[in-house]
């Protein structure tokens, strides 16, 4: 049977992506977006579908809509965009599950929240399992977003305890893909707009720094498996790439694959930023019988496609 779903922050970057597979696979979609961050250019293309439904709302106020399951993604991600007004990133991360987990409460329905690696902060324990409990400074311009996502994994497991609620809960690593925002300010777009723009690619600190990249089809992959997994398996469970890759690397290949001849300028490290960052994906692969397909240099070369078609209509 058709399966109506809510997909909060359905207009981003994953969110956007995560409501055309939920389509392709035959389920009706109630896409909740108040569009800070997301656009409605990410999900134009499906608005003539009869199982498609945008409501612009921001989810720090309750929600009344009847649905089957949840996937709550609305926050937003990239460090720029959630330090712009830090108090509505808590207030969207912490009420916004909480207005989220009552709907779920009511409806009686399964939810899913997109939590994060920030979980673990700047992580002494390498690579990151979801054991660890990670190393946040609670009061850095990243704490909004950090603690934010923090308490909400909080809220989850205690609305599973005190209300029985069938929880899911997703650590996701870094993402890229076609549909970030021109403007994100993370890394992967960043780079590859200024290396197609002949522009310098700013490197912050000296480029030592690691992130794991794990390419969108991945993760959506990831997300719905996760979804459908028994009712007892609640995670916290790590979504990410493991193959782990140094900032300056990362700029070198973009530069090759774009053949450009921008050059690499190293500016100030912002504050908080980790050191390394490389998912455990044991959990993952055991339960959800899931690892990423996508190499690196595969996922790139869609992704700085997708920026040549953007720039090139942005002209
Ligand atoms: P994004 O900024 O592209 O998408 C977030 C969406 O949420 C946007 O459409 C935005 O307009 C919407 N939104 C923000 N505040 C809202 C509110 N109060 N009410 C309703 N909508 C609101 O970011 P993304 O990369 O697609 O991230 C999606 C989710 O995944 C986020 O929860 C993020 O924390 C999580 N995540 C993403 C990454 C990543 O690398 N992309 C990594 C870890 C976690
Ligand atoms: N970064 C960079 N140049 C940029 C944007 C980001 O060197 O133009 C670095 C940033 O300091 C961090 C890494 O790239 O070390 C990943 O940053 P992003 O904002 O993409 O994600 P996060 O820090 O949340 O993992």
């Amino acid at each position: 049977m058709r399966k109506r779903i809510l997909v909060t922050g359905g207009g981003g970057f994953i969110g956007s992506h995560l409501c055309e597979r939920l389509l392709n696979e035959g389920n009706e979609v109630l896409c909740v977006d108040n569009f800070f961050t997301g656009t409605k250019e990410n999900i134009v293309h499906l608005i003539n579908n009869p199982y498609f439904e945008v409501l612009r709302h921001d989810i720090t106020f309750p929600l009344y809509v009847e649905v089957d399951e949840i996937y709550n993604l609305a926050c937003p991600a990239s460090p720029i965009h959630y330090q712009f007004d830090p108090v509505q990133t808590v207030k969207t991360a912490v009420h916004g599950a909480i207005n989220m987990l009552g709907l779920a409460k009511r409806l009686k329905v399964k939810i899913l929240q997109a939590s994060t690696s920030e979980v673990y902060g700047n992580p002494s324990v390498h690579p990151q399992s979801e054991s660890y409990w990670g190393n946040v400074n609670p009061i850095g311009l990243r704490s909004c977003y950090d603690e934010g996502k923090r308490c909400a994994e909080t809220l989850f497991f205690d609305y599973h305890r005190q209300h029985k609620l069938k929880i899911k809960v997703a650590r996701i690593f870094n993402t890229y893909g076609p549909r970030m925002h021109l403007n994100d300010g993370r890394v992967v777009s960043n780079f590859i707009i200024q290396a197609l723009r002949g522009e310098d690619i700013t490197v912050y600190g000296d480029g030592s720094q690691t992130r794991s990249f794990c390419y969108i089809d991945d993760m959506i992959d990831g997300l719905i498996k996760l979804m459908n997994t028994p009712d007892d398996f609640t995670g916290p469970v790590n979504l990410g790439n493991p193959s782990e890759i140094s900032i300056l690397e990362l700029a070198e290949k973009i530069l090759k694959i774009t053949r450009s001849k921008s050059r690499i300028v190293f500016k100030p490290l912002p504050q908080d930023d980790p050191v390394r960052r490389c998912p455990d994906i044991t959990l993952a692969k055991e339960k959800l019988d899931w690892q990423p397909k996508v190499s690196l240099d595969e996922g790139l070369e869609k992704t700085v496609e997708y920026f040549k078609r953007v720039l090139s209509k942005a002209k």
